[in-house]
Parts: C-alpha cells; structure tokens; sequence
C-alpha cells in the first residue's frame, strides 16, 4: 500500500522508517523493509501489525546498516496479513527482494509455470511471483533494470514494484502500471515513493514517472526508460508542501 526506496549516505533504515510512517495515514495491515549494504549484503526484516511492531523488532535485533533500501506498507489483498505475507518476497535464493503495491492478476498461472520449474514459494502471495520471476529473470540476464523489462512483460494488472540485488548494492529499480510511482531528486541521494509524502522531509524536487515505466536510481543520478527500452526525458517538479 505504501512504498519507499532510497539509495544515498544516510543509514537508508531511517529513511524508509520515515518514509512509511508518513504514508500510514493509507492504511495497511504488515510492514518490512531490505536494506543492502555497500559488501552486498542483504537483509530484510518484516511483521505483521502496525509499524511500531516492526520497529520493535529492529530496535531489538538491528539489520546491517547500509545506504540502499526499500520499505512497504502492506494492504493484503492475496494471502491474509501474517509475518510471511508481509513484504519484501525473496527471489534469486535470497538475493534479491522485491516489495509491490496492487494486484497481480495472471500470478496463478505464473506460479504454475514456476512450480513446474522447480521454484519454491514462502507465501501465498501475488506478489512473491513477482519476485521469484525476477530472480529467474535475473539469473538469466544477470542486470536488474534488464530483469525488471523482462519480467513486466509478463505481468498483468496493476503493480508498483521496486527491488534490490545484493550482486547491485547503490540500485533500486522500481516499475509501475496502474499504480503511481514518483522519484526524489536528492543531491547524492535519491528516493522513491508511491506518494510523494515517503521523501519530503528530504527533498521537494520530484519526477512522476508514467505508465509502463522502469526507473532506476542510484545516488549519482535516475534513470527512466518504458517497458521496450526506450528512454524518457524526465520532467522535475517542485512538490508544492507545507512542512
Ligand atoms: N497484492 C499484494 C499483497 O496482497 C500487495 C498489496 C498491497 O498493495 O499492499 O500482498
């Protein structure tokens, strides 16, 4: 339901907990984050419940820090709100993590193809195909923004995805259809957001990205490009905020 990503200096764990606390006003049942540090090391953590239960759980156990994030706010729509249900959903055998706002529609037969590959699954969710296809994806082309092309084209219905490889520690791709997605523009940083509340405690200048797009961010620059491949001349605007 709510979706932050961040690359930059700060310890992203902080962003993406501000991020989602600004977006809870949405409404949502589970949260979780995965942050990769600059060794590649990835590490999630996610809970069913409010906010503040997960971030008990990180105040207890701490993850890595590390300046590359993504962070979700769940609203269950495909497998009820419990711990493994929460998003980010693993692909790659752990290497990469993958959070999602919307529905998949076409993830039943997704998940059938992939089961008939071998693949497991830890959820009953749509979105865990998401993830499990991008890993395969990846595997196979070995660059996330190229994964994330490859994978799009196979999904239907509506979908805001980012997702982390460990192999890319300082990336995070995000897609979008039917489902808003929106870049800040920091200055050695960048963030990601379903709204532009997940950043603006950071920076006021942002990029709406269109329909059917790929962005990639890292803290030196974005990138955007349409589902072939084509690139997009990205437009900044001032979010006009009163905070
Ligand atoms: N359909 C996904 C799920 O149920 C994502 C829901 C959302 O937008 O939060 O896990």
């Amino acid at each position: 339901c709510g979706i932050v990503g961040y690359v930059g200096e700060r310890n992203s764990l902080d962003v993406l907990m501000g991020g989602l606390r600004r977006l809870e006003y949405r409404g949502y049942d589970s949260a979780g984050v995965a942050i990769v540090d600059d060794d590649g090391v990835i590490e999630t953590a996610k809970r069913a419940g409010k906010l503040q239960v997960l971030a008990d759980d990180l105040a207890a156990t701490p993850l890595h820090e590390g300046g590359t994030g993504i962070g979700h706010t769940r609203w269950a729509t495909h497998g009820g709100p419990t711990d493994r249900n929460a998003h980010p959903h693993l692909g790659d055998e752990g290497r990469l993590a993958l959070i999602h706002n919307g529905i998949i529609e076409n993830f039943a037969e997704l998940k059938d193809e992939l089961l008939a590959e071998g693949f497991t699954f830890e959820s009953e969710t749509d979105t865990e195909v998401a993830a499990v296809l991008l890993g395969r994806e990846y595997r196979r082309i070995g660059e996330l923004t190229e994964a994330f092309r490859a994978t799009v084209s196979r999904l239907e219905g509506a979908f805001t995805l980012l997702a982390v490889h460990r192999n890319q520690p300082g990336v995070v791709v995000g897609a979008r259809r039917n489902s808003p997605l929106v870049i800040g523009l920091g200055d050695g940083e960048n963030f990601l957001g379903s709204d532009v509340a997940a950043f603006v405690e950071y920076t006021k200048r942002a990029v709406a990205i269109g329909q059917d797009q790929i962005v990639t961010i890292t803290a030196e620059g974005v990138t955007v490009t349409d589902f072939d491949g084509e690139s997009v001349e990205v437009e900044p605007f001032d979010v006009a905020w009163d905070a």
